[in-house]
């Protein structure tokens, strides 16, 4: 079985957030199961691609108000555990990030309908396409409608939802900008006024999978597409995330300070948290509460600052508080501004960085995240696989994988609200374990024997995949 990722992230080649990750690790793990899984994704200008060796695959040309000429060129001796294939619009798709610009549209209108003119040419074309958030959500209306793309009209195309939230609204004055379709089928492109490229994906898709299974239901209620989720929900499913065991394993992770297995992870958190407590200027005999992610309200990250401040005073100094993480000004002025007022009880690193992430997981006792939305979330899983206890709002994927401690089975901290005083409440909760030494030592190995790996997650897409008739 040949299946097709088409996707804006691929870790290590791009990553912003957990789709990358995604992209990065299930076709390595489908093509362990026996089927040959590729990727296919915009090419930056950034580190990975400027310093690999690429070969050209396809040269190809479309028309999007000028005539742009494009290559498809695939990595080279790919360790990566499947070919991943790269879309090339000089001018036009090789900033060095994958968003962010005034021309995200036009740049992901161009990428779909070169990767679609690409796959026209193939010989034999995959058994499935899977699209990964609204970046490729245009595709499966392209293949059904697009008259250049007849021959792909009975491909079976699988859509992700990474994020819901983010949907690829286009204004109808760009709708020139789309290969030539059939104006009868405008309707599938329409959510109110606008194309809205999530909306056409689910409507159009052959099946549509969630990272997360309570992330399906949450989505029926999303104040702009619920309505359509409930009516297509026949062809929805949802799917846990896995994380890839080769890339984050205490035991072998070449980015932390001091590796370890469930028998030493005591001995080698100890070694993290007193390099990073050192690195940071915090004191690594308190409790190490560490936040890594986007400074997005959708991550609760506008709660940190007055939750860690209230806490600090509270417990006086009873914490040390770490933050990794990038975003919204805002947010990251009220963290800098905190650091100035708690120095040695909170520090930043305002900025991505993946190596640090891995140390953060290595050194902290417990992993906050107060989000309001997490449609899966990974960091919570790395959180278990690195021996860290999590502190979750119970939400979307975060709900499907930590249960309280408090709970039968039980190893992590919930709350309900997204409030500061939730948090606060869970942080006490969490200084009370952390007093607790013989009871912390003992849920941080029962943790970290978790399996959340991608074996099961991958056996669940092919069996979706399957599904898809003619396979
Ligand atoms: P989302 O995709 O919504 O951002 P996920 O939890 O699914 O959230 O995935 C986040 C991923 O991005 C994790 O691998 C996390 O470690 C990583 N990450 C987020 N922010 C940073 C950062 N500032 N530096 C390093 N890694 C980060």
């Amino acid at each position: 079985m040949t299946i097709l990722h088409v996707s804006a992230e691929c870790y290590p080649a791009a990553k912003v957030g957990g789709m990358g990750d995604v992209v990065g690790a299930l076709p390595k793990y489908l093509n362990a199961r026996g089927a040959t899984a590729m990727v296919v994704m915009p090419w930056y200008q950034n580190e990975f691609f400027t310093t690999h060796s690429f070969e050209t695959v396809y040269s190809g040309r479309f028309r999007m108000h000028a005539t742009h000429s494009y290559q498809v060129l695939r990595l080279q001796n790919s360790k990566l555990g499947f070919d991943l294939h790269a879309v090339r619009i000089p001018g036009l798709l090789e900033q060095p990030d994958p968003y962010g610009y005034d021309n995200d549209a036009d740049r992901f209108i161009a990428f779909q309908t070169a990767v679609a003119g690409w796959l026209n040419t193939w010989k034999t074309l995959p058994d499935v396409v899977h699209c990964h958030d609204h970046h490729t959500g245009l595709l499966p209306f392209f293949f059904a409608h697009a008259f250049a793309f007849n021959r792909l009209m009975h491909l079976p195309t699988v859509f992700t939802v990474h994020n819901g939230s983010y949907q690829g609204w286009i204004n109808w004055e760009k709708d020139y900008l789309l290969p030539a379709y059939d104006h009868q089928h405008r309707g599938l492109l329409e959510w109110s006024h606008a194309i809205n490229s999530l909306a056409a994906a689910i409507k159009c898709c052959w099946r549509f999978t969630t990272v997360s299974p309570s992330y399906l239901e949450e989505l029926w209620n999303e104040p702009v597409l619920g309505k359509l989720f409930r009516d297509e929900a026949a062809k929805g499913q949802g799917i846990l995330n896995g994380i890839d065991d080769e890339v984050w394993n205490p035991q072998t992770d070449p980015l932390l300070k001091a590796r370890y297995d469930e028998e030493s992870v005591a001995e080698g958190k100890r070694i993290n948290k007193e390099y990073v407590c050192g690195q940071f200027q915090l004191s690594a005999d308190k409790p190490l509460v560490v936040f890594i992610g986007r400074l997005v309200a959708e991550k609760g990250a506008d709660l940190l600052a007055d939750s860690f401040y209230r806490m600090t005073r509270e417990t006086d100094g009873g914490f040390s508080f770490l933050v990794l993480g990038s975003g919204l000004p805002d947010q990251e002025r009220g963290l800098r501004e905190l650091h100035a007022a708690l120095p040695g009880q909170f520090n930043c690193y305002i900025g991505y960085n993946e190596a640090l992430s891995h140390l953060l997981y290595g050194a902290a006792d417990f992993l906050l995240m107060p989000s309001r939305t997490e449609p899966c979330g990974l960091n919570q899983l790395y959180a278990l696989r690195y021996g860290t206890i999590p502190i979750v709002r119970s939400v979307g994927g975060l709900k499907d994988t930590v249960i309280d401690f408090g709970d039968p089975g039980g190893f992590g901290i919930r709350f309900e609200q997204p409030s500061v005083d939730d948090i606060c409440h869970s942080l006490r909760r969490a200084r009370q374990l952390y007093a607790q030494t013989a009871r912390l030592e003992a849920l941080r190995p029962y943790m970290m024997k978790f399996d959340h790996s991608w074996n099961e997650a991958a056996g669940n897409y092919l069996a979706l995949y399957r599904t898809l008739g003619g396979i």
